[in-house]
């Protein structure tokens, strides 16, 4: 009479006895409820029980709850409960209590509750191990009404938590519940005995199915590592109704969600369902991207969703400002999913427009027609990774309601560094390794080498780009500091990834890859406003050197993080137009007490003012513009600021080879100051 249930990805089944209706009667209650010969004469029959709760309500109504038990066994699901009115009346009530408990007893040496949660763990093939809480030896009736012994508990997702149960990437949500982290939190009942499985029931609601889309899903980057495959929706807690729900309630079938919107540059084009929860649009490499629309918003629409997921369990959640249409109720601003365009109005480029949180921010991905046939950037998972991680940066450097802090010459290099770091970090498959060579890109310019002067590698025969080479003339630009940013943090992922290992699990794993991974996104909290590199390397110190009471490998990884660094120039003595290879013997001796002091204490020579004299001229002008267009009103000026990016772009005459390429338009790439779009004194006429 027993069969598991199948996991429900909606709502609950309902796998226990109907409750049986009490009529109102004459028997009066005390206020405890705890009389056994009222609950007999409105039951019908003898039984054991507990109260575990009783609530008056404003009409000095009692809601009185029970529980039936064996002894200290309690029955799952045996339960009752009584309205009674101000005077003890019986007003009505339900119970599921067993009648034929008498001689029940528990057999002798039943199974451990590590075999009942290793039978769960089998079934649900949950990735993260599971853990049993409040478990507890019950008996359960049975569909035949017989009752038998079980282990009755929740299992949920063992997640690396400090001390106190709070994510380590959230400093000040100490009011977080953990629950945040997890996927599902199972409800199990296993025979005490035989094993099996009786019930297990994921207490978080799914509004719908997955839906599933044909792409191409890291690891892949891009076509070229294909082929097109079915992937789900991640379905992580970041999401919680789905990549289509809107609300509990509401669920859309186009490629529009709480996450991002992904439509073509008119904004009236969206991707629909090819079938029931499936968008499925075959990519032909021989067509040109505009006859092939529905696939690029299927893709975009996956990758932002994707992305959206990702960062969310690395930290960038709605209280850090994230991207999200609705917050629920979790702090930070909503309002504001990405507006994706597929084919903007521009070519040979991609951008991302990030506003304060609140306001939307806009993806621009243009189609690439210096190869043929023409090439969709939007189809390029890793341009998509280095445009979205401009939004995370943006959003957590300084706050997220205040987007200008990436603006200087070293700064605004990290800004581009963490996007192509990302862009690699999210594509890397169990057999990378650090001597491969690593391209952004390729698959926009037919050359897997990629865009950057030199591919992403340790090997320094091929990349052999050090932070001597920020004082060169060609590192002038942010996004040639921003492969020197890169290859740091590139040494010291893999030197963590050596260590520790490689986790393909980038929501759940437990790797040197995530930790990794979490640190960078947890050093952007605390970093400040206009950091240098070597304030940003500080704050990822930072990051890690919190985690030395809960995480056994944060000393050692204190040593490997600053090795990566060292090995490219940033070591101790490192600061600006000094390089310095060298560790320190204690790794977070040089962080301090405080946040900022420490940086003059690693550099004697001194740290620059927060605006380098490497600024291209007009820098500080744009800013001021911008500044200005922004509080001129949001609306307003967000009109104004995609008309100038779109004739920025689609005028553009750079050469898309070399260090513009994915210039993020959020007004941190200094413009020559003859191509300033903001003198044009038309922008101001609009503003009218
Ligand atoms: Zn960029």
């Amino acid at each position: 009479a027993f069969r598991p249930t199948t996991l429900p990805h909606v709502g609950h089944s309902q796998p226990f006895i109907e409750a049986t209706v009490i009529a109102p009667g004459t028997a009066r209650a005390s206020n405890s409820g705890d009389d056994q010969s009222v609950w007999s004469s409105v039951i019908g029959f003898e039984a054991q029980f507990k109260i575990t709760d009783v609530i008056t309500d404003k009409l000095e109504t009692k809601h009185i709850y029970a529980q039936q038990m064996i002894g200290e066994i309690p029955i799952v699901n045996a339960v009752g409960n009584l309205n009674v009115g101000s005077h003890g009346e019986i007003l009505s009530g339900y119970h599921r209590f067993v009648k034929n408990w008498k001689g029940v007893t528990m057999l002798n040496e039943p199974r451990s509750i590590v075999e009942a949660l290793r039978v769960v763990q089998e079934f649900t093939s949950s990735s993260p191990p599971l853990i049993a809480r409040n478990s507890e030896l019950s008996f359960m009736r049975d569909s035949d009404g017989n009752l038998r012994e079980v282990w009755h508990f929740s299992a949920v997702e063992n997640h690396p938590t400090p001390p106190g149960g709070f994510h380590p990437g959230h400093p000040g949500h100490e009011e977080e519940p953990m629950v945040a982290k997890y996927n599902h939190y199972w409800q199990c009942c296993v025979d005490a005995y035989s094993l099996q499985i009786v019930v297990v029931e994921d207490l978080i609601h799914r509004v719908h199915d997955p839906f599933q889309y044909k792409v191409f899903p890291p690891p892949m980057m891009n076509p070229d590592d294909g082929p097109q495959i079915l992937a789900e929706e991640l379905f992580n807690w970041g999401s919680r109704f789905g990549w289509h729900g809107l609300g509990a309630n509401y669920v859309t079938e186009k490629t529009q969600g709480n996450n991002v919107i992904a439509t073509n540059n008119d904004e009236t084009v969206f991707a629909h369902v090819s079938d029931s929860g499936v968008y499925e649009f075959t990519y032909d490499p021989l067509l040109d991207p505009e006859d092939q629309l529905d696939f690029c918003l299927t893709q975009l629409f996956f990758s932002n969703n994707w992305l959206h997921d990702v960062f969310y369990q690395l930290g960038f959640d709605e209280e850090s400002g994230n991207f999200q249409d609705i917050n629920y109720n979790r702090g930070g601003e909503g309002s504001d999913p990405v507006t994706a365009l597929c084919h903007a109005d521009g070519s040979n480029n991609a951008a991302m427009l990030t506003l304060p949180d609140g306001t939307p921010p806009v993806m621009f991905m243009y189609i690439w027609d210096i190869v043929s046939p023409r090439k969709d950037s939007a189809l390029d998972f890793g341009v998509v990774t280095h445009e979205y991680t401009h939004g995370v940066s943006t959003r957590l450097t300084g706050g997220a309601s205040y987007v200008w802090c990436l603006f200087g010459w070293q700064s605004g290099g990290m800004g581009e560094g963490w996007g192509d770091f990302f862009a690699l970090a999210f594509h890397f498959k169990p057999t990378d390794n650090r001597m491969m060579s690593y391209g952004l890109g390729g698959y926009l310019v037919n050359n897997a080498a990629g865009v950057r002067r030199y591919p992403y590698t340790s090997d320094v025969t091929l990349n052999p780009t050090t932070w001597l080479d920020s004082e060169k003339d060609e590192y002038g630009g942010v996004h040639a500091m921003g492969t020197i940013w890169c290859i740091m943090l590139f040494e010291a992922y893999w030197n963590l990834v050596d260590r520790f290992g490689f986790d393909e699990d980038l929501l759940f794993g437990n790797g040197g890859n995530n930790l990794m991974l979490e640190l960078i996104v947890e050093g952007m909290k605390y970093q400040p406003c206009d950091p240098t590199f070597v304030q940003a390397r500080n704050e990822i110190m930072q990051a890690l050197k919190f985690r030395v009471i809960w995480d056994d490998r944060a000393l050692e990884a204190g040593y490997l993080v600053w090795a990566g660094f060292a090995s490219r120039g940033l070591g101790v003595m490192a600061s600006e137009g000094v390089a310095d290879f060298t560790v320190p013997d204690d790794p977070f001796e040089f962080l301090g007490e405080g946040k900022i002091t420490p940086a003059s204490a690693i550099t004697p020579q001194g740290e620059a003012p927060t605006t380098s004299s490497k600024s291209s001229p007009g820098t500080q002008s744009d800013f001021a513009i911008e500044l200005v267009l922004i509080f001129i009103g949001v609306g307003c000026a967000l009109l104004i600021i995609v008309q100038l990016i779109r004739s920025r772009n689609s005028n553009s005459t750079e050469n898309p080879f070399e260090f513009e390429l994915m210039r993020s338009v959020d007004a941190r790439t200094p413009l020559k100051a003859a191509q300033n779009p903001y003198h044009d004194s038309n922008a101001i006429v609009v503003i009218k």
